[in-house]
């Protein structure tokens, strides 16, 4: 579709307003066409102030902002929003669960809000100025509370560590990561020479935290699927982690052994030996079907005996990821997964909505469209009932672009037992430090707002061929610093 904008570049909200809408509809920008058949978002000087509006087909709507409005910049924006939100839920009869809210991180707002004018202000803001619906906001509103108490933990010197592992044993339809599928042979034989090179990395990153005097607080390996390393790889890197990093200030170390189909006792306990705290095991759906339908490799049984495993060796927190809307499942069938999830009873269980990613299978090569928004309402309805009946509260959230029904992604914890990196990582309180192939730094000012990305090569083979250049790259860890002393 296009959007055509004239008086105004407001271009960021109203493209993603027009993405909320028309989900499967690529945004193009023009600027001043006079076409009345092309939706058109326009500025002009009105009496006593502006009238932005919104118009298509021969419908118009029209928010008027004094020209004295605090922040007018950002009022001329939010009526701009109002004005296409208006027009296309009148064209559409569509009322977003997030109303005009398109941010990835609606607690991270409701936080700023809080502090700014109360739980109140900041429910009204929510329900009457972005039109956000009464249990999506309460839902921001609790996650608010948990992660703001979370986030208080967090020092000027903090940082968290991030560990990428991009290999895979298949690929999931649904996924846009820069995984290798290590079924074939190419991809295998990036491995060893990848874990080499992280070491180094290892290595180099705890020089650069040490010299800095940083506070680590979090570690987490993630990909990719990390446990489709062997048992004496992972042990490698937990070594060099323990021997670069001081382990001993970190409140959580999270390993993602996220495929039952790659995790075996002696992996389960090479990690618990090495001091892994919360272990991340992810079978989106106890639906055999489905779970063929993704490309995944293993059953819900494989799952549930992995989970048990984990168990039974030890682990004593652990998480499950589920996804609502993926193709074939159906609301029922998801009320079952919640149900043989809920009798494991893990301490996390982090419920997805599907995205559809430009890059993943399932929308090159299957052509699926966000549809099905009716039965992800359902299933993320049951999910929050169930869950909050089992004891589980939301602690951490984001949204992404191009998920069905507009929805969000859910992490529940048990009490006590939040992922504390999710939060960290997710509110940018503090800076992350990122290895391995796609891995991309995250430096946050330590007294201030200021974020700063440092970005890896994206692909395994290019962080081999490349590595050399990473260490230049991370260079600029310490300029960081140095310009934001703490
Ligand atoms: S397990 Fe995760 S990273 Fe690997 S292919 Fe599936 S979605 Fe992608």
């Amino acid at each position: 579709m296009l959007l055509n904008l004239c008086g105004h570049d407001f271009h960021y909200e109203c493209e993603n307003l027009c993405r909320v809408f028309y989900p499967n509809d690529a945004v193009q920008l023009v600027y001043d066409v006079v076409d009345p058949a092309v939706l058109t978002s326009r500025m002009e000087k009105a009496d006593g102030g502006y009238c932005l509006s919104a118009a298509w087909d021969g419908a118009r709507e029209d928010v008027f902002v004094p020209q004295d409005a605090p922040d007018l910049s950002e009022a001329q924006e939010l009526a701009a929003s109002l004005a296409i939100y208006r027009l296309l839920w009148r064209r559409t009869g569509y009322t977003p669960p997030w109303g005009m809210l398109t941010g990835v991180r609606p607690s991270k707002l409701m936080i700023t809000l809080i502090h700014e004018m109360g739980e109140d202000g900041a429910r009204r803001y929510f329900e009457e100025t972005l039109l956000v619906q009464p249990d999506k906001t309460a839902l921001a509103m609790a996650v608010a509370r948990q992660e703001d108490r979370i986030l208080r933990a967090s020092r000027p010197d903090s940082f968290s560590l991030y560990l990428s592992v991009p290999f895979c044993p298949s690929r999931c339809s649904y996924c846009s990561f820069v995984s290798h599928s290590i079924g074939s042979a190419s991809a295998k034989k990036l491995v060893e020479p990848y874990v080499a090179l992280l070491l180094r990395e290892i290595e180099q990153t705890g020089a650069i935290a040490r010299n800095l005097g940083l506070r680590l607080e979090t570690v987490y390996i993630g990909g990719g699927t990390p446990t489709t390393l062997s048992a004496s790889q992972l042990s490698a890197v937990c070594g060099a982690l323990a021997a670069n990093f001081p382990m001993d200030t970190a409140r959580e170390f999270t390993v993602e052994a996220g495929r039952p189909d790659t995790v075996t006792r002696e992996k389960l306990e090479t990690l618990l030996r090495a001091g892994v705290t919360r272990i991340s095991i992810n079978p989106q759906t106890l639906n055999d079907d489905v779970l063929v339908h993704i490309g995944r490799r293993h059953t819900a049984k494989e799952a549930v005996d992995c989970f048990r495993l984990a168990r039974e060796i030890g682990f004593d927190n652990i998480n499950m990821d589920l996804i609502a809307g993926l193709e074939t499942d159906t609301p029922p069938s998801f009320r079952r997964t919640l149900d043989g999830i809920s009798a494991l009873s893990p301490e996390n269980i982090t419920v997805h909505t599907l995205a559809l990613k430009r890059s993943s299978r399932m929308v090159t090569e299957e052509n699926a469209q966000a549809e099905g928004g009716a039965a992800v309402a359902e299933m993320l309805s049951d999910a929050q009932k169930m869950l909050t009946l089992g004891g589980y509260t939301p602690y951490y959230m984001y949204r992404q672009s191009r998920c069905v029904g507009n929805f969000e992604n859910v992490g529940w914890c048990r009490p006590g037992t939040e992922g504390l990196y999710n939060v960290y990582m997710m509110e940018e309180v503090h800076t992350v430090l990122a290895c391995g192939a796609g891995a991309v730094t995250k430096l946050r000012e330590p007294h201030g707002k200021q974020i700063e990305r440092v970005f890896n090569f994206k692909y395994p083979y290019e962080y081999i061929s490349r590595f050399d250049e990473l260490a230049e790259r991370k260079t600029r860890i310490k300029t960081f610093y140095e310009e934001y002393t703490y």
